[in-house]
């Protein structure tokens, strides 16, 4: 199979690509480098040994990528290709509706051009809002997001699913990913934010580092075990393995599939930083914040769909998250630079 993958220089698409590659499908990546670099391409080569066919494209541009679908016998597209920063998302709006939005559309014309049906999609468990009970099931309804950028994915899958009802020769599926964290084995590919991290493990390992002095906890006076926010942590080798899943599901399946990808059991902030500490035998100096503006305190999925529908479950625990954080950070201070 020959997958294309836009956004496949980020963080879950290179990690995506080398267990494509290991699965033995050829893969190619369209990617603007918006938040990501080559060398994380020139990686997944060296890990895989493989060679990633690269185009250095705008998947908003419609002439990139027709350009692609020209020069490549594509059999299915993983859409990767987002803006994803929440906080940016309130203060560009525009931003990330033009890029999330406009990708979407780019690919899914590109693909009617060229006969491309199958389509697997990177949204987020975001679109669930506010839960009003855990664990979270796919057939509940769909929350208001708190920001632009979950407006952008729950826009897209209605997107997705009104284009599959007016195509029904298509598969799509609608992979809700939960908590990302973790790295490769060998530390070669991994998370490299721009600036200071949003998310709770770069933070973390950035603190390891030396690179921050502390984290700051956002909040502990939720109704949780300890006051502190749960969430769904999944190792992103996992998730990758997902998509390989998706990838194989397609191929029989016509529809609009929605799934999470989540391990089924809520970490809270504390317990990740207790593990991440007896794991790598650091510690990590801490102090309690307020709560951050649209956090919620407890969001975990039910995994079930996944493991019936796709005969997927995650593998990895949060030991080897913590391990494999630390050891992609460590062996690469600054990411990629
Ligand atoms: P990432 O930023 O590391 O990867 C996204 C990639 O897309 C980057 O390489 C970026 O340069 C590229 N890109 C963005 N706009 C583009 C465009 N118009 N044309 C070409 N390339 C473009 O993010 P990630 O963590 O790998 O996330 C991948 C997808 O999964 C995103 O859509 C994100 O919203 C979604 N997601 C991520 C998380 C998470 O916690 N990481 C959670 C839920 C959903
Ligand atoms: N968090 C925190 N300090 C940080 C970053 C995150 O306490 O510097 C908490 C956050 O409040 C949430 C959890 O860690 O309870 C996961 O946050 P992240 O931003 O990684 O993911 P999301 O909020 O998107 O689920």
């Amino acid at each position: 199979m020959n997958v294309l993958l836009a956004g496949g220089a980020g963080y879950i698409g290179s990690h995506t690509c080398v267990e494509l590659i290991e699965a033995g499908h050829s893969v190619v990546v369209a990617d603007n480098y918006s938040n990501s670099c080559p060398e994380a391409i020139a990686r997944v080569e060296e890990i895989t040994g493989a060679s990633v066919k690269l185009y250095e494209a705008d998947v908003c541009d419609p002439g990139a990528v027709e350009k692609i679908f020209s020069e490549n016998d594509i059999d299915a597209v993983i859409h990767f290709a987002g803006l994803k920063a929440v906080g940016e998302s309130c203060e560009k709006p525009l931003l990330y509706y033009r890029n999330n939005i406009d990708s979407t559309l780019t690919l899914l014309e590109a693909m009617k051009r060229h006969n491309v049906t199958r389509f697997i999609f990177s949204s987020s468990a975001t679109v669930y809002g506010t839960p009003k009970e855990v664990p979270l099931v796919e057939t509940m309804p769909t929350g208001t997001p708190t920001n632009p950028y979950g407006w952008t994915k729950l826009m897209m899958e209605q997107i997705l699913t009104d284009t599959q009802r007016a195509n029904p020769g298509m598969s799509i599926v609608i992979l809700r990913y939960f908590n990302p964290i973790g790295a490769h084995k060998s530390g070669r590919i991994g998370e490299d934010p721009n600036g200071i991290p949003n998310n709770l493990m770069p933070f973390i390992t950035q603190v390891a580092a030396g690179r921050l002095p502390q984290l700051g906890i956002f909040g502990d006076d939720y109704p949780t075990r300890d006051g502190t926010g749960v969430r769904d942590y999944i190792h992103v080798v996992d998730l990758a393995k997902g998509h390989v899943k998706a990838i194989d599901y397609s191929a029989d399946h016509t529809g609009a599939e929605i799934v999470n990808l989540g391990t089924g059991t809520g970490y809270s902030v504390l317990e990740i930083v207790k593990a991440f500490e007896r794991v790598n035998n650091i510690k990590i100096p801490y102090v309690i914040k307020p709560r951050r503006a649209g956090d919620i305190a407890e969001c975990f999925a039910n995994a079930e769909k996944a493991e019936k529908v796709l005969g997927w479950k995650a593998e990895l625990g949060m030991d080897e998250m913590c391990y494999d954080s630390w050891n992609w950070q460590s062996h690469n201070l600054n990411g990629y630079k």
